[in-house]
């Protein structure tokens, strides 16, 4: 008989926990409580339009251990079609001045030096750190089963990229930014007031970058939707059983040993693995009422700062309208929309570079900027819908600066708001990526085993400050190798 795994949540952690799980022949099932699959690397259909919630980029589509597990689990196939932008994003103010990031390292730093020669000292030395990042790999094997030998491997192949972490680590982006000690006044006010504001890490800045000059970074088309559901036919090809509009509302533990979860609707479901998938803390702090917590599980959730939740205002526009660059980011500080501050500024990403967004002729334009979340928290039915129609207003209004005379040819309008996102996944203050990577924290990351409770292992974004989708997908692969390494067997990667 095969032992039995049961996994909470079916975002890419979950679904990936549950496709290495399957192929490694124990009987899975999925718990989601949404009714598809993907939790945050989600979109949604109006009128013939596609709204994406998420990929901008994907860590992995081309080399590396997260390219591994993108082909083991399905996002990547012979079908698949990556989109490596020239320019990563176009940066703007209210004044009409313009700032380019494009993906390549070596455009870029010409660019740069063009708009600030006397910074060519700076600009070169940031550019190098950025080339070393690309040296970084990922590793294949959980923390727990890695010998001091799988260290010693890479550590000739990483060592640039060991002194970029050793220098710059526990740096910010300003301090980062100051120890450059750039002198034009156009990088400082681009650079400051798109990191620098922040406790953002230094090595996320240096690292992003770094991936996108090596093409290793790129959109895939289709964007998050068919991602998502590309990894459940895999599951549903191994065998696995994915149960949509199920909540777990509790983790069955018996002398401290994980035996299955309870639904909210009151089903037992008896496992011989549990694995959390779902949100971090609701998982600790609720679905295990507080019982197993770790000093550091601890400490993070007091401390560790979340991401700012994000106002998404989708546009259907019936029109073409081309752009240059995929991501326009406007970044003056005094600008409101709705009851938000624009602390943050706004982006406007135009999906006319993916065909499949829109129907012909047809654009689909998204803006989102960053919402606290302690303005929706206690906001009730009536005030949550009178902001949503101030923020189609003034969303529609930013847009129109952007591009003048769209207003008319708007179709659909959608807002989403962190309470939907809250509502839909469950996921803490909206912190779509949760705990942001700041100069403390990001050489840190939590366990994926809790203290004293057997058979149960965490994975998903709250694990590594940061988050994002390869962590996510690479502990759900963790925890099976863990689980086979209990039971004694050997872990399989690419079977189906
Ligand atoms: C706007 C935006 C842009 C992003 N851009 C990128 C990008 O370009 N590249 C990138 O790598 N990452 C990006 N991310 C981040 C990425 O989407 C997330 O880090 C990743 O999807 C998290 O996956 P996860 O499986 O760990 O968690 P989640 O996606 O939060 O999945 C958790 C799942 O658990 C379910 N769940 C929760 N509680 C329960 C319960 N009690 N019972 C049953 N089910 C439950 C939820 O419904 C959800 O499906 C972006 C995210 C957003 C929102």
């Amino acid at each position: 008989m095969s032992k039995k795994v049961v996994i909470i949540g079916g975002g890419i952690a979950g679904l990936s926990a549950g496709i290495y799980s399957a192929m490694n022949g124990f009987e899975t099932r999925i718990i989601e409580m949404h009714d598809v699959a993907g939790g945050q690397c989600t979109a949604w259909d109006r009128k013939g339009y596609r709204f994406d919630y998420c990929l901008h980029w994907l860590v992995g589509t081309t080399k590396g251990a997260f390219h591994e597990i993108w082909k083991e689990t399905n996002v990547l196939n012979d079908k698949t079609e990556i989109i490596d932008h020239e320019i990563h994003s176009q940066i703007m103010d209210d004044a009409g001045n313009e700032f380019i990031i494009y993906s390549n390292i070596d455009r870029w730093e010409k660019y740069l030096v063009d708009i600030a020669p006397e910074d060519k000292e700076s600009i070169r030395k940031m550019c190098i750190d950025m080339r070393k990042s690309a040296l970084l790999e990922p590793f294949a094997l959980a923390p727990e089963l890695r010998n001091p030998l799988d260290y010693l491997k890479i550590l000739p192949r990483m060592l640039p990229v060991f002194n970029v972490i050793r220098k710059f680590g526990r740096l910010t982006c300003s301090e980062y930014f100051d120890r450059l000690n750039f002198k034009s006044e156009r990088i400082k006010s681009v650079f400051f007031s798109m990191y620098g504001n922040r406790d953002f890490s230094a090595l996320a800045f240096i690292f992003m970058l770094g991936w996108f000059n090596q093409k290793n970074a790129g959109y895939i088309k289709g964007g998050s939707y068919p991602l998502a559901q590309r990894m459940v036919d895999k599951f549903n090809g191994l065998g696995g059983k994915l149960s949509v509009r199920k909540r777990v509302e509790n983790i069955i533990v018996e002398n401290n040993v994980a035996k299955g979860v309870l639904l909210s609707d009151g089903t037992k479901i008896q496992a011989d693995y549990v694995i959390s998938a779902a949100d971090g803390y609701s998982t600790i702090f609720s679905m295990l009422d507080g019982h197993y917590i770790s000093k550091e599980i601890d400490f993070a959730y007091k401390n560790w700062e979340l991401f700012t939740p994000i106002v998404q205002v989708s546009f259907g526009i019936n029109k073409v309208i081309p752009s240059d660059s995929p991501i326009l980011i406007n970044i003056s500080k005094d600008n409101s929309i709705g009851n938000t501050k624009l602390e943050n500024g706004y982006s406007v990403m135009n999906y006319s570079f993916d065909t499949t967004m829109a129907p012909e002729g047809k654009t689909t334009i998204v803006l989102r900027y960053d919402s606290p979340w302690k303005l929706w928290e206690k906001m009730d039915a009536k005030e949550y819908k009178g902001e949503k129609l101030l923020i189609q207003k003034d969303a529609t209004a930013y847009l129109e600066k952007v591009y003048p005379g769209i207003s008319e040819f708007i179709e659909v309008i959608d807002v989403a708001t962190p309470k939907t996102d809250v509502s839909y996944t469950g996921v803490k203050d909206g912190a779509y990526e949760g705990f942001m990577p700041s100069k403390t924290n990001m050489m840190k990351s939590l366990k994926m085993q809790l203290p004293k409770l057997q058979n149960f292992y965490m994975a998903g974004q709250w694990l590594f400050p940061g988050g994002g989708l390869p962590p996510s997908a690479q502990t759900g692969k963790w925890a099976v190798q863990l689980i086979c390494k209990k039971e004694k067997q050997e872990f399989v990667f690419n079977k189906g």
